[in-house]
């Protein structure tokens, strides 16, 4: 009896391990691999660290432990331009995006958007020596550098005779407030911050208040809403688990206020 009680005890459990090896991975494929799209000059979200080529930062952790929970064998990370993130999933080149994207109307029509992970909001950056740029009101036909793609380029767009130029990252548009070149940024306040405290406050400063309020979302194409669905499932219970939490107290400090 106890010998036909351990018989099935072992077929039971290499059911379990025969079924978790299929079924709900992308397309149908088994859960091998997962490809992810990020636009890796976001500190602390995503960067490489100085001499190193690994990508580092709250998104990578947070997609490296959704893609476990997932049930992936591997989680590979490509790098490209933020604008380069939504066609690459349209394409189907990449399975998901995760880089500090902002959820908007427009990219919805596009893409799917996971539950929210992190609060966000966009800052005015300017030179520390800058005394006539305090506020928003203050940008009207000014100067302002920003990052191709990105809501701070967006919100640049809607002031008055604003004379805007775009770069490819945070980091070259910042650099044009070192240089003098542009009297303000407009950039995703926790990598603003983040990049003062790095040493940009050598510099610059962060004026006014914050400008929107954003939700940062995980991207899955639209031809994927399964994937979609079990991303969700994932960061869910990673936020139940504590490890979410975790997370964000390693790069973040303090969890926000609710
Ligand atoms: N949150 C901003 C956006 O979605 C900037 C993102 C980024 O530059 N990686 O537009």
């Amino acid at each position: 009896m106890k010998k036909t009680l351990q018989t099935l005890c072992l077929c039971l459990f290499m059911l379990a391990l025969l079924t978790a090896g299929c079924g709900g991975g992308k397309d149908g494929k088994d859960k091998k691999e997962l490809v992810v799209g990020t636009e890796p000059a976001f500190a602390p979200f995503e960067f490489q660290k100085e001499n190193s080529k690994e990508y580092v930062g709250f998104d990578m952790d947070l997609i490296a432990a959704i893609a476990k929970r997932m049930g992936y064998e591997k989680c590979t990370i490509r790098g490209m331009g933020f604008d380069a993130l939504i066609p690459a999933l349209e394409a189907k080149n990449i399975d998901v995006a995760i880089a500090g994207m902002t959820i908007t109307e427009e990219r919805a029509k596009k893409v799917i958007f996971s539950k929210p992970y992190y609060k966000s909001g966009l800052a005015i950056v300017v030179h520390k020596d800058n005394n006539t740029v305090k506020e928003a009101a203050d940008l009207k036909g000014k100067k302002i550098a920003v990052q191709i793609g990105t809501t701070g380029a967006m919100e640049a767009e809607k002031i008055e005779g604003a004379k805007i130029t775009s770069f490819n990252t945070n980091g070259e548009a910042c650099l044009e407030i070192k240089n003098k070149a542009v009297d303000a940024v407009i950039g995703d306040l926790p990598v603003e911050a983040y990049f003062l405290e790095q040493g940009g406050k050598e510099y610059a400063k962060i004026v006014g208040k914050t400008l929107t309020s954003e939700d940062y979302g995980i991207a899955v194409a639209k031809s994927n809403p399964a994937l979609a669905k079990e991303v969700d499932k994932a960061l869910d219970e990673l936020k139940k688990n504590g490890e979410y939490d975790k997370l964000y107290r390693k790069w973040f400090g303090e969890m926000p206020k609710q």
